[in-house]
């Protein structure tokens, strides 16, 4: 076990929390304690309010060039760091280390990067005399304080996420991360602090999210909140963000739609699948969950998936040729499993998996890739967020059927579709409702595009200058050009010489 030094980070110190709630970090593929602490209670929330408050006045008035300059510091110490990061977030999420090392770590780094470049680009309309008799110009202003809180399933990356838009454009943070996976968020604020970010500007208060959590949404000088998690506490904030007219940023649940069209290339489709729904274990708010697949290619998809399926290497997630690692707890895997077993039990088949391995993968939160066929439609599998590595697959006659079912979740944030048909494509691309639709593709992203969905998986976009746009104020200054005291304007209201 790691001898903790705090989850917490506050004005620059890391320190324990003060609620007297001690909590343990564990690495959920092996058990084992990886850090353990005191989480945070409202008086360390109230405390890194109160830091990034008094932070703001000189970050918000910090040159985009000091901005900037610092956040490419941060990436270089980062890259400097990769392995060190990518080892924490495996043993604390238990997530591959290939995964970490591959996909977590650098993409965190390029993220970094890329809100490095935004700092220095706000963007908006042209300065011109509109009205005739001023000149208007936009003004980007940060919004003040952001309570930001992030969910376990990639702790770094959404950290990364909430917090580089929201400082790029000058704002300060207090960060919320999942009490289950807190390291590398704190890792992150102090490697920020040595990139040269003042004291305040990143905060992390690491608690409950009924507790720390709470504090944060509901405290009055967080101007913004902006959320990454689960619908159900995505709602709850809106609501309460509502009463006190605070600006929210919503990333919410997802159900992803693999719409495998009948002239589509099947190895890349089969290949598709399997990576992104079995990416990080299942538990990415993207991936692949519904594969409705054109009746011609139907039983063929099947049988391959299933192949492929077979030769994916659970196993250590310090082992580099790990492909799977375990669910982030006991808990996720047996919700997982009830899910699984509940469409058993209405008549659907388990192709594959539908059990937790035996062996030495025991003691961890391990559950077998798996692929359901004839689940209904309206059943949970196909309805609900399983957040594990389970891919139910459905068969389809007409395009219009399959655009109609992809639509048919209450979610929205990402989808894709595999055709040869550039028609098909475009159709698929303007019809299916979901924040980013992959063709022939699922999972990959680009800092440079937004991430974000579309009915209840929230609203608001990360990465991308649209993420930076959210987490800024637009005020409109108009000036008088003319010098004249007698304007025109003033005898639409009083006429006196
Ligand atoms: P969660 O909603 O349970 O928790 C997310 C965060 O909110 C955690 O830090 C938690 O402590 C905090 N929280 C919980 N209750 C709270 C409350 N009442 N007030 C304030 N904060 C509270 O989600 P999770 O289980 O950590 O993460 C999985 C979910 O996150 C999935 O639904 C997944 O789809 C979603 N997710 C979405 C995206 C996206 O970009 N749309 C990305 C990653 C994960």
């Amino acid at each position: 076990m790691v001898s903790s030094t705090g989850q917490q980070f506050i004005a620059g110190k890391r320190r324990p929390g003060t609620s007297g709630t001690r909590h343990s970090v564990v690495n959920p593929a092996t058990g084992e304690v990886v850090d353990s602490d005191i989480l945070a209670g409202p008086e360390d929330v109230h405390e890194a309010v109160a830091s990034a408050r008094a932070a703001f006045h000189d970050w918000s008035k910090a040159t985009p060039s000091e901005r900037s300059l610092a956040l490419i510091r941060l990436a270089d110490l980062l890259e400097d760091r990769s392995e060190e990061f990518a080892r924490a977030e495996s043993d604390s999420g238990g997530k591959p280390i290939r995964l970490t090392r591959e996909f977590d770590v650098p993409g965190t780094i390029d993220n970094v990067r890329f809100f490095a470049g935004a700092a220095r680009n706000p963007e908006g309309r042209a300065a011109a005399e509109y009205s005739g008799d001023h000149t208007s110009y936009v003004r980007r202003e940060p919004v003040g304080v952001v309570g930001s809180i992030a969910p376990w399933n990639y702790p770094l990356q959404m950290a990364a996420w909430k917090v580089l838009p929201a400082i790029a454009a000058g704002n300060t943070v207090v960060l919320k991360p999942s009490e289950l996976t807190p390291l590398t968020a704190v890792m992150f604020a102090e490697a920020a602090q040595e990139a040269g970010i003042p004291d305040g500007v990143i905060n992390v208060v690491t608690g409950s999210g009924t507790i720390a959590g709470q504090a944060l949404v509901t405290h009055p000088d967080i101007a913004m909140v902006s959320f990454t998690g689960s619908t159900a506490v995505g709602r709850r904030i809106a609501e309460q963000a509502a009463g006190m007219v605070k600006r929210v940023h919503l990333e919410l649940g997802g159900k992803a739609p693999f719409v495998v069209f009948d002239d589509a290339d099947l190895d890349a489709a089969s290949r598709g699948a399997v990576a992104g729904a079995l990416i990080n274990a299942g538990q990415d708010c993207t991936a692949a969950t519904r594969a409705y697949v054109q009746r011609p290619l139907y039983d063929a998809f099947v049988q391959r998936v299933a192949a492929l399926m077979d030769d994916v290497r659970l196993g250590p997630v310090d082992d580099p040729a790990t492909d799977m690692g375990s669910l982030i707890t006991f808990n996720q895997r047996d919700r997982v499993a009830a899910m699984v077993e509940a469409a058993r039990a209405a008549g659907a088949t388990v192709v594959r998996g539908g059990r937790s391995p035996g062996g030495t993968l025991e003691r961890g939160a391990y559950y077998e890739p798996t692929l359901i066929t004839g689940a209904a439609q309206n059943s949970p599998v196909v309805q609900q967020e399983i957040f594990g590595p389970v891919l139910v697959c459905i068969p389809f006659d007409s395009d219009d059927e399959a655009l109609r079912l992809a639509n048919d979740t209450p979610y929205g944030l990402a989808a894709s579709a595999w055709t040869r048909s550039v028609l098909r494509a475009g159709r698929a691309s303007r019809e299916i409702q979901a924040g980013c639709v992959w063709i022939n593709d699922h999972i990959p992203m680009a800092s440079e595009m937004p991430h974000g969905g579309y009915k209840a998986s929230g609203f608001g976009k990360d990465m991308s200058a649209y993420a930076f746009e959210e987490y800024t104020n637009i005020k409109h200054v108009m000036t008088d050009i003319t010098g004249v005291p007698r304007k025109a304007w003033h005898d639409v209201v009083f006429t006196s010489h």
